[in-house]
């Protein structure tokens, strides 16, 4: 298991209360989208396999 920072680009708030975040993988630089509350539940997942924490890190597994 590897974790790194991940890196919160921008964040967007949205009409309905939710906010939108860009992440940058840690792992393979690739930009996601993901609305906030997702990654304090189920988490975000990277195309990498790389999951996405609320607490600011990324793991994955080797
Ligand atoms: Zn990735």
């Amino acid at each position: 298991m590897a974790i790194k920072e991940y890196t919160v680009l921008t964040m967007i708030p949205q009409a309905n209360g939710q906010t939108r975040a860009l992440l940058r993988c840690p792992f393979c630089q690739n930009e996601t989208w993901a609305y906030h509350w997702s990654l304090a539940g189920s988490g975000k997942k990277c195309q990498c396999g790389a999951k996405f924490n609320p607490s600011g890190t990324a793991t994955k597994e080797q």
